[in-house]
């Protein structure tokens, strides 16, 4: 990873010296706490409020013993960090991965809070992990492990408390496995509302209609809001990607379906390239089928550079942290990279892209879309209501165009980056909350 060099990690060093607590400037978690310091300085917070955000209010690791098909059993490591929750309950995904630690946990929950607090959803931050590759084990190991892990968690979750979502390797059926879970051990009065412990469950089991789709959509809402402003219309774009899962394929469809060309994509079996553009509706279908792109034969098959050098108005990294680093982004040629993935650009590859005159905009802005809906499942599990899905995309789109405004007028008042905008924007919403609260004791 690239060392951090850029003068917001001189505020960090100070606060981790502060703290007397280690920092590696190769760490993902310090150069974002670094970034997010550096957001805080320009708005002059407190000092206070630079300590508090600066490490996660509780680090919880589990283990969980599971026996496996075969008879033999393994042990999975469990994580669930809970970064803040002046705002509200900790909120966030879990994600299975089979190299997941705890810095990533940690970088993932920091930006859980402040992609809550930038969306003014009544949400702190929090982010879980389960080592384990979900496509080695079978469907009843998966359940199992997954018992187990909710059982571990125990009533460090909770509908009140720290409500857990899908992220990269989880999806709905997991949650529905964890709600039950849960449910099991909660008492008798609570156990109709038991089931808010947990969103992103399948419709037919408290979910919310639109949510699968949700980040997906609520980036198209961003572009929607932000693109006019830069001379681009979302009707005539083509775009690239990185990552064909639900965030993925979901922008992929949702921008096709509005005119954009979908030319290049890029996931863990190969990239892809059809210059006349690739079937994004296809495409999905063959990766569901598949498990990748790999073999789709309305592309062509084409080696990394070439992916990354393929000529797009949009750039969309929709998977893992760090997957643009300088090398990558001095071969893009795109006019806006769009964050779909959590830090998915290294701050020396994002210094290169600005200098280079292309716009970052910054995950905490593009992919809130899924914890919007999250927020809107809570409300109607506790309301017992069911919205249908104009109802949701409606108020998405509001959210979404709210947030970008907000990114776009704190850009223009602060002269940054609209990565440092979508940081201070969030950082003076806390900032306000804890001034009225004040610290305990
Ligand atoms: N995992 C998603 C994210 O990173 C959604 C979290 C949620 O719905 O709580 O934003």
């Amino acid at each position: 990873m690239d060392p951090c060099n850029t003068p917001a990690c001189q505020s960090a060093r100070e606060i981790f010296h502060e703290l007397d607590d280690y920092y590696d400037d190769h760490n993902l978690y310090f150069q974002t706490i670094s970034s997010v310091l550096d957001a805080a300085n320009l708005l002059k917070v407190d000092q206070r409020l630079k300590l508090i955000l600066s490490q996660p209010k509780n680090e919880i690791m589990v283990h969980c013993p599971v026996k496996m098909d075969d008879g033999r059993w393994r042990l999975f490591k469990g994580y669930r960090v809970q970064h803040n929750n002046v705002l509200g309950p900790y909120k966030g995904g879990i994600r299975y991965h089979g190299e997941v630690k705890l810095d990533e946990v940690k970088t993932l929950a920091l930006l859980m809070t402040m992609k809550c607090a930038l969306a003014r959803l009544p949400f702190g931050g929090a982010k879980g992990a389960l080592k384990i590759d979900p496509r080695s084990v079978s469907r009843s190991e998966l359940e199992r492990v997954t018992r187990r892990l909710t059982a571990a968690l125990g009533n460090n979750i909770g509908p009140d408390y720290d409500i857990p979502a899908p992220d990269m390797g989880t999806n709905a059926q997991i949650m529905a496995w964890m709600a039950d879970t849960y449910i099991n051990f909660a008492e008798s009065s609570t156990k109709v509302t038991a089931r808010g412990v947990v969103t992103g469950k399948p419709l037919e089991f408290g979910g919310s209609a639109g949510r699968e789709k949700a980040t997906g959509q609520g980036l198209v809402y961003v572009l929607d809001a932000l693109l006019p402003g830069m001379d681009m219309d979302v009707s005539k774009l083509s775009f690239s990607l990185i990552g064909y899962g639900n965030v993925g394929s979901w922008t992929a469809r949702l921008l096709q379906a509005r005119g954009s060309q979908l030319k290049a994509v890029m996931d863990h079996t190969g990239a892809i390239c059809n210059e006349a553009g690739i079937d994004a509706e296809a495409l999905a279908q063959h990766v569901q089928a598949t498990g990748g792109v790999n073999g789709f034969t309305g592309a062509d098959a084409i080696d990394a550079p070439n992916f990354y050098s393929t000529p797009v108005d949009l750039f969309i990294p929709a998977a893992l942290e760090q997957m643009v680093d300088l090398e990558h982004a001095e071969r893009l040629q795109c006019k806006v990279l769009v964050e779909a993935a959590n830090a998915p650009t290294t701050p020396r590859a994002e210094q290169h892209l600005l200098q280079k005159g292309v716009e970052v905009l910054p995950a905490i802005l593009c992919n809130a879309g899924g914890v919007t809906v999250s927020y809107f499942e809570w409300k109607q599990n506790r309301q017992s209501e069911t919205w249908d899905e104009e109802l949701v995309d409606e108020r998405l789109r509001k959210v979404m165009t709210r947030s970008a405004e907000r990114v776009l007028a704190t850009a223009k008042r602060l002269d940054c980056s609209m990565r440092l905008a979508s940081y201070a924007a969030a950082i003076a919403h806390i900032d306000k909350v804890y001034e009225m609260r004040g610290v305990f004791p």
